[in-house]
């Protein structure tokens, strides 16, 4: 059975793993946080001590751990990671190992390979309708700006606004500068700024859209 390949990409924060898995709840077909399983690697990186920017350390560590990125958690080595991935430490080091080519290639690889056993599914990161499903059947960018976003993450985990905005600032650089797959606008994506959209009138927006042209029912 095929269904639908929804991608979905954007900056830090911008509400996108809310709106994924919202729609591929409303459509009945898996979600794929891509973001995690970067997230994953970084969090094996640290474990081991290594430095997230040794690219051919890092790179061994991605072609030897085990980890299951599911929707609900996330196992690293046979260890629960899903609160952990989320912290400061893997935040602060994730870019060093999104920027890391053989990485990348393994995960997009993973990410295929995901899609094809499942038939379609919503996928989300920063590069998924640029490089990894460049033929999806629909492609939103999902963004707001850096302090909305910041002002979001601070009342979902704590912290100050300023200073996570500054993060957030500083990671959207790292992530649209790299070499290897930056952050960027796909053309045929469909732009949703997230701003002044409370999250019903944006699942609202994108189910209008995949309705619109009729990917819903498969292909
Ligand atoms: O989406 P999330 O903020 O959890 O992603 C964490 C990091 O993983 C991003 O800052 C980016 O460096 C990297 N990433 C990526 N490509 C993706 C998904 C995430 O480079 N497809």
């Amino acid at each position: 059975m095929t269904g639908p390949i929804i991608a979905i990409d954007g900056p830090a924060g911008a509400g996108k793993s809310t709106v994924g898995r919202a729609v591929a709840e409303r459509l009945g077909v898996g979600y794929l946080d891509t973001g995690a399983m970067y997230r994953a690697v970084t969090f094996a990186v640290l474990q081991r001590g290594i430095d997230p920017r040794d690219e051919s350390a890092v790179l061994e560590v991605a072609g030897s751990v085990e980890m299951t990125v599911g929707e609900e958690r996330v196992v690293v080595d046979g260890v629960d990671a899903t609160g952990e991935i989320r912290g400061r430490e893997v935040t602060s080091s994730v870019s060093f190992v999104a920027a890391n080519p053989g990485v990348r290639s393994l995960l997009v690889e993973a990410q295929r390979a995901w899609v094809a056993n499942r038939g379609g599914g919503v996928v989300e990161g920063r590069d998924i309708g640029t490089v990894v499903f460049p033929d999806a059947d629909l492609k939103l960018f999902v963004t707001a700006s850096p302090r909305v976003r910041a002002e979001r993450r601070v009342a979902e985990a704590g912290g100050d606004v300023d200073e996570m905005e500054a993060s957030i600032i500083e990671r959207d650089r790292l992530d649209s500068t790299r070499a290897t797959s930056p952050l960027a606008v796909d053309p045929a994506a469909v732009t949703l700024d997230t701003s002044d959209l409370g999250i019903h009138e944006v699942v609202a927006a994108v189910v209008a859209e995949v309705e619109a042209r009729s990917v819903g029912g498969g292909r």
